[in-house]
């Protein structure tokens, strides 16, 4: 069940920096998402993709303007209520720890096995061959080493698109989420996100035009300098 929200974002006029004495990352930025798009942002090494994400987080500060979700500023919103409940994120580096894929799935416990399990199904052979490994991989039981270390690149952000599975908010934010994968694991990803994201705000920045083309997105947001160019 997803939360009351719609999942429509807004930037009125954003200027953010990471430090009060840094530069600024967003310039004047201005956007707006209608609820249950799905939006690609592009744009060159260092123009601000991630910290467009991550401001939508308040992990940036704000020195001009306001971002919106559902017309309420996320400085009114608690932080628990934004990074847990309204938006999800993949972020660019996985964040796995030592433990099992069910703790690492659902640190809290706040899911039944089941539930889990369900979407690690959703999940399994969407790598293509050699894929046995990927498969024999996803298991609740599974150890995983700290940082991940005994996964590739690949099935780390396959692992994290199972974790944002199990996450019934409204905003999916996905940084890089399928630039580890070959085309055509990349593809079945996007065909996973399809059905399991289907009504919700996907914001998907992706560093490779590939990810874009194939019709998953609904607009393409071309950032430069911290500025929306196209
Ligand atoms: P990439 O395609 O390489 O992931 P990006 O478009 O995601 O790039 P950002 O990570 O948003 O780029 O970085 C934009 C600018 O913000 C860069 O100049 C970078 O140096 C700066 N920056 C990023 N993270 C921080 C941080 N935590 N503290 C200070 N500056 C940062
Ligand atoms: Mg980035």
């Amino acid at each position: 069940v997803l939360p009351p929200s719609t999942g429509k974002i807004d930037f009125h006029n954003v200027t953010a920096r990471y430090t009060e004495a840094g530069p600024p990352i967003l310039s004047d930025l201005t956007l707006s998402i209608r609820p249950g798009t799905r939006i690609a942002v592009v744009g060159r090494t260092g123009s601000g993709k991630s910290t467009l994400a991550l401001s939508l987080l308040r992990f940036t500060q704000l020195s001009k303007g306001t971002i919106t979700i559902d017309d309420i500023s996320i400085q009114d919103i608690g932080l628990e209520t934004l990074r847990r409940d309204l938006v999800t994120m993949i972020p660019q580096d996985a964040i796995l720890f030592e433990g099992s894929i069910r703790e690492n799935l659902d640190p809290f416990s706040s899911h039944s096995d089941a539930e889990l399990q369900s979407a690690l199904d959703a999940c399994s052979n969407i790598s293509t061959s050699p894929s046995a490994a990927t498969n024999q991989l996803l298991r609740l039981g599974t150890a995983i080493h700290p940082h991940g270390a005994n996964l590739s690149h690949g099935q780390r952000q396959i692992l994290s698109l199972a974790r944002a599975l199990v996450r019934p908010s409204r905003i999916m934010l996905l940084d890089e989420s399928t630039a580890s994968v070959d085309s055509a694991t990349e593809a079945r990803m996007q065909v996973i996100m399809g059905e399991q994201f289907r009504g919700r705000t996907v914001v998907a920045i992706c560093h490779r035009l590939r990810g874009v083309v194939g019709g998953f997105f609904d607009q393409v947001l071309v950032l430069g300098n911290g500025e929306v160019k196209e």
